[in-house]
């Protein structure tokens, strides 16, 4: 496997700002905070956050609801040119759906050590045996991208174990 991997630039800092926005309303309606943006000639033509529970739907991460209103509004499925910046890294769906509508580029926030598919388990992005391949750029703003999602799980726990010593208590 061949890993493209490129260095930020500083609109990438810009713009997984605006994902950053979008991960943080997903945590406000009690979701796994992960946001996605997509750009393309320095227009925001898709965004999305996690909306598994709210949805209940598995595949209703914040990429995959980010490129079906890109293509939407591009009106064709072939995302050519465009960037998607997204606070983690993608999973195995979406780096296949990010294959198959021929992104440039990813530009993610942290590392997924335990699901994700460009770089950590596997590296969909410059496999050889696929038609296309796809450009990296991981760590852009990852300090905040791990703490939105950290804080989010921190609360979780605290918040169940209240509700666990509220049940012993009887209250
Ligand atoms: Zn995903």
């Amino acid at each position: 496997m061949v890993r493209r991997k490129t260095e930020a630039v500083h609109d990438d800092i810009y713009w997984m700002g605006k994902a950053l926005r979008e991960a943080k309303k997903a945590s406000d309606r009690g979701e796994v905070p992960i946001g996605a943006v997509i750009v393309k000639d320095g227009v925001v033509m898709g965004r999305g956050y996690n909306l598994r529970e709210g949805k209940r739907d598995p595949s209703a991460h914040a990429e995959m609801i980010a490129i079906r209103q890109a293509a939407k509004r591009l009106d064709q499925w072939r995302l050519t040119g465009a960037v998607l910046y997204v606070t983690l890294e993608p999973c195995l769906m979406c780096m296949g759906a990010i294959i198959l509508a021929r992104f440039d580029r990813v530009v993610f926030g942290c590392y997924d050590p335990k699901g994700g598919a460009a770089g950590s388990l596997y590296d969909l992005s410059g496999d050889k045996r696929l038609n296309h391949k796809v450009e990296l750029t991981p760590r852009v703003r990852e300090e905040e991208c791990a703490a939105i999602l950290s804080g989010f799980f921190t609360d979780l726990r605290t918040r169940k174990k209240m509700a666990r010593e509220m049940a012993k208590r009887n209250i």
